[in-house]
């Protein structure tokens, strides 16, 4: 059978920094664990716009529709600030997501020991930490119409329409469902059923997929109002938490600083299944291009890192492998390794990108 593929797309600013360590990382598991992939790499971002006049050249679209998982660092920089909007980095990330059709957005917020200090919260409501949110990335009130500004009278309007159907809602639960089933087997789905008529819907079509397909996961329902106040006093409660584009941007933020650093976070974006049964996927780290600190090799890899075991855990069925990679992250935080970010006000001396690939490596 032929391996696995991969699209490597390092982007700009600190993405080619953190990719090169993720790409020690596949080679390491090519050469110690008989687990080889076909990696191609290719430009995105500021970085194809430079060669192309493009943020995304359509061999590299048709590339990302072939293979097994895309694997994405970070787009834009200051560079790039006064280009056009249809050729602005951003928008090429955009066309992947759009393209592939990536419906379903999975942001963990886990908690490494080791950094529980690190939260704006107390240390025992994070310690142990590990959630899921899924967040439905392609419809809802950031794309539904009407929208625009108008003149009504004498005074203007600005007019966002929250629109879903039921087969958005329903790809995007089972999304939640099958996650579950690889955890801890229970979802809580937020949205505002008590004022929106898309969160009746979104309440009904939900609670219609589990009972006919996924009745074996626990499931229950939360106003995402509650859903927010709830994540920050007891955040433990919750394993998969399933909800749609707008709260899911809003909560998957707020998840996020419960961990720490935003050089931690992992994400994947999932689609429909392709002919080999794999989710058209691609994975990145949350953190942008970090222009302040590109090229000075403080950047911290572990979030693309992650993102790689997530690759292996949801695109490649090796969760065995992404534990092992986990597990190495959490070794190398325990014995103190840190990159500048992780630093706590009483400081210490921090590891460049390449040192904290290094420890990961040799854990
Ligand atoms: P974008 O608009 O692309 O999301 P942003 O401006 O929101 O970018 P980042 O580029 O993620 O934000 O940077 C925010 C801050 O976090 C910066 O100070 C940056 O240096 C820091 N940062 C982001 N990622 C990392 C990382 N991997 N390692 C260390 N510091 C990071
Ligand atoms: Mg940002």
């Amino acid at each position: 059978m032929a391996n696995p593929s991969l699209l490597i797309l390092p982007g700009d600013g600190i993405g080619p920094e953190v990719m090169a360590q993720v790409r020690r990382v596949i080679d390491w598991f090519g050469a110690n664990r008989d687990l080889a992939f076909d990696v191609s790499e290719d430009l995105v971002g500021g970085a194809a716009y430079d060669k192309h006049g493009t943020p995304l050249h359509d061999d590299t679209m048709a590339r990302a529709q072939e293979v097994d998982a895309v694997l994405l660092g970070a787009v834009g920089g200051p560079k790039y600030d006064d280009l056009d909007f249809s050729v602005k980095p951003e928008r090429g990330l955009l066309r992947l997501r759009k393209e592939m059709d990536l419906f379903s957005n999975l942001r963990p917020a886990q908690c490494f020991d080791a950094l529980a200090d690190f939260s704006s919260l107390k240390k025992d409501v994070v310690a142990g930490l590990d959630i899921m949110i899924v967040r439905e990335l392609t419809s809802g009130v950031y794309f539904g119409e009407p929208r625009g500004i108008h003149k009504e009278g004498n005074e203007r309007v600005g007019i966002n329409t929250q629109r879903y159907t039921e087969s958005e809602i329903a790809r995007v639960a089972r999304s939640a469902f099958e996650l579950a089933r690889k955890r801890s087997n229970k979802v809580c789905s937020m949205e505002k059923a008590n004022v929106m008529e898309s969160g009746i819907l979104w309440r009904q079509v939900v609670q219609e997929i589990h009972d006919a397909e996924y009745p074996d996961v626990e499931l229950s329902h939360m106003y995402a109002d509650n859903g927010a106040m709830q994540l920050v006093r007891a955040p433990k409660q919750f394993d998969v938490i399933v909800t749609d584009n707008l709260f899911g941007d809003v909560l998957s933020d707020c998840a996020a600083m419960l961990t720490g650093s935003l050089g931690m976070l992992p994400s994947a974006s999932l689609g429909l299944p392709m002919a080999n049964g794999r989710p058209k996927a691609l994975y990145e780290p949350v953190h942008g291009s970090a222009p302040d600190i590109t090229g000075q090799g403080k950047a911290n890899p572990i979030a693309c890192i992650l993102s790689f075991a997530m690759a292996l855990r949801y695109s490649f069925d090796e969760g065995e492998n992404a534990d092992l990679l986990e597990g190495a992250v959490q070794k190398v935080l325990a014995d103190g390794v840190r990159t500048a970010d992780l630093m706590g006000p009483e400081g210490g001396s921090p590891v460049s990108t390449t040192e904290m690939g290094d420890a990961i490596l040799a854990a």
